[in-house]
């Protein structure tokens, strides 16, 4: 699964409704055990991906 997918189910923010693709950010926090989370950079809120931990 692409990076872009995954944000993708994130858009729009909940938050802030921000819905363009360059302003989301997507990392692993390799200390929780490598959780996938989709980050908005307008608003800082973080989205956690079930999707991209399948894949
Ligand atoms: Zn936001």
């Amino acid at each position: 699964m692409k990076i872009q997918e995954i944000i993708q189910e994130f858009i729009p923010c909940e938050v802030c409704g921000n819905s363009d693709i360059s302003n989301f950010y997507f990392h692993v926090f390799a200390h929780w055990g490598s959780e996938p989370f989709v980050k908005c950079c307008e608003c800082e809120e973080e989205y956690y991906s079930k999707s991209a931990k399948k894949s």
